[in-house]
């Protein structure tokens, strides 16, 4: 039997809903119980694949070929439950649907509303599911009082109803801000925040309430008073030194227990939190630490690269290890001497990206990691720059380039405009859409016997998920590795590079697909475990 949790949000955004939904789902699965999470989106993008870094931060993309919110990435990375397609879903999402049954005529001459059709519409999303997971965890994006989550705070309450209140579970994050004039955290914003949820008729079960420090007993009353919650189901969420804490800084707390208790589990047995100690104590403890610069594009806001930071530390906790990361715009490094801020880092890793901005500045990275024989890590546009550097400077191809940055001479990344999956043939146009458009989700990769990656997998075939419109041309792959470049990974048909390296390198390791994606902290994957330990003995060089 499935019982169902909702989470919301009040007051302000960016409080930290999916991490908090992701923590849940970890404390009731160390207590034995089966999670599955999901987000519902209200913005009307149809998916988050086309939208700005900046706007939203990353696109976590799944096996399945997804491209979603990076809260799905949290609900990896604490559960170990990969997310699916079904995991999340938007307004543009829902409408879509809607529209296309009403063309084809499935409303039999019904007038098409919000009210039951996009509310049946996103009900039907959050009670399909394949498992019979024992939670269901539901995480309703932007914050209470929001126009556009109307309709979704209007479906979750109508499934109260439906599936029983003894089923379900309102939890509301909000924050409770300290004014150090008066010396006291206020309730006051909490209290309207579920004010403005009861007026659309949700009346919160749990109250998760974001501060600084502890709530002192009085106000933990008054909130309960006004709000209408037992004074055990206040919980306070404070702030944690690592992000692998918050499970069992709510359990601590009493969140899981409080979820327990409504559902009248009081039997559950207690959880066993006893691995996320242990990362903890590992995150908390390094032995030494490394430094390791990112050359990127979107590094003013950092959720941009949320997997990518997540994997390092992944790799770092394996080596016991503090892994600091030295953000830099790529751009810099086409004006100013790069020797200057590259100098005495440990590794160098050019993440994904899009569009040609800062491209000259990552490919003088590479030269640099390249020629001074730090450890490099390219991914996806970075084994594009890996591959065009090594082109231009190793095997004197000087009209090198890609073609989405431009009409290069030489075309040694490129538009294919076919590729198979699962006996498929997908097709993409230059002029086509942008929108799903993309080599998108798990494909397999065959991996050269003898390479470094052959040794760092331990494993002759991969599955990784990928992200990317343009592929290293193999056309090319003749004079590349005739110049040092060895192409150690291909798609199982031989027609798509999928791994570069150079065997002369300490390492240099650079991968057409994300491997960030599936890294987890019980799980950390193998090319970040390799990398950091690459950057360790660096450090010890320098
Ligand atoms: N822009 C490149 C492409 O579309 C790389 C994409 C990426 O790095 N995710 O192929």
């Amino acid at each position: 039997m499935t019982r169902y949790i909702f989470i919301t949000g009040g007051v302000v955004s960016s409080l930290g809903k999916g991490l908090a939904s992701a923590a849940l789902g970890a404390a009731l699965q160390a207590r034995g119980f089966s999670v599955r999470l999901r987000k519902l989106d209200p913005y009307i993008n149809v998916d988050p694949g086309t939208m700005s870094p900046y706007q939203h931060g990353e696109v976590y993309v799944t096996d399945d070929g997804a491209e979603t919110d990076l809260d799905l990435g949290h609900y990896e990375r604490f559960t170990c439950v990969s997310a699916r397609q079904s995991d999340n879903v938007t307004t543009g999402r829902v409408y879509s649907e809607v529209l296309a049954k009403e063309r084809r005529g499935d409303y039999l001459g019904a007038t098409v509303q919000v009210i039951p059709h996009i509310t049946d519409s996103i009900k039907d999303f959050v009670l399909n599911h394949e498992g019979d997971e024992d939670f269901m965890l539901i995480e309703i994006g932007g914050t209470v009082g929001d126009i556009e989550s109307l309709p979704f705070l209007e479906a979750i309450r109508q499934l109260g109803n439906q599936i029983g209140r003894d089923r379900t579970l309102y939890i509301h994050l909000t924050l409770l801000p300290y004014i150090p004039t008066a010396g006291e955290l206020k309730t006051k914003p909490t209290q309207h925040s579920v004010k403005e949820l009861l007026s659309v008729g949700i009346q919160a079960d749990i109250l998760l309430c974001r501060a600084d420090r502890e709530i002192p007993e009085a106000e933990r009353k008054k909130i309960a008073l006004f709000c209408n919650v037992a004074p055990e189901a206040v919980i306070s969420a404070l702030d944690v030194k690592s992000i692998y804490q918050v499970p069992i800084s709510y359990h601590e707390e009493g969140l899981d227990t409080q979820v327990c208790k409504h559902f009248g589990l009081d039997d559950a047995p207690e959880p066993d939190l006893s691995r996320w100690r242990e990362i903890v104590e590992r995150v908390t403890k390094p032995e030494g630490e490394v430094t390791i610069a990112v050359v990127g594009k979107y590094v003013e806001l950092l959720d941009a690269y949320k997997s990518l930071s997540e994997a390092l530390i992944h790799g770092g906790i394996e080596n016991n290890v503090k892994v600091n990361l030295k953000w830099f715009d790529a751009e810099v490094f086409e004006r100013e001497d790069v020797v200057h801020h590259l100098d005495g880092v440990h590794g160098i890793l050019v993440p994904g990206g899009f569009g040609e901005r800062g491209t000259e500045g990552k490919l003088e990275a590479v030269r640099f990691a390249r020629e001074r024989n730090i450890p490099y890590f390219g991914i996806c546009l970075g084994m594009q720059m890996a591959v065009i550097e090594a082109a231009r400077n190793l095997a004197g191809i000087k009209g090198a380039g890609s073609t989405e940055l431009g009409e290069p001479e030489d075309p040694v990344v490129g538009l294919m405009t076919e590729w198979a999956q699962e006996g498929d043939i997908q097709k993409r146009a230059k002029d086509g859409d942008l929108g799903g458009t993309m080599r998108l989700g798990a494909y397999d990769c065959k991996i050269k016997k003898g390479s470094r990656v052959s040794e760092i997998y331990g494993s002759l075939e991969v599955s990784e998920r990928h992200r990317h419109r343009y592929e290293v041309n193999t056309a090319y792959i003749k004079p590349l590795e005739k110049a040092g470049l060895s192409f150690s990974g291909m798609s199982p048909d031989g027609v798509l590079p999928e791994i570069v390296e150079i065997p002369d390198h300490p390492w240099f390791v650079a991968v057409q697909f994300h491997p960030e994606l599936k890294s987890r902290p019980f799980e950390p994957h193998p090319l970040f475990v390799s990398f950091i330990d690459a950057a360790v003995h660096q450090s010890r060089l320098v």
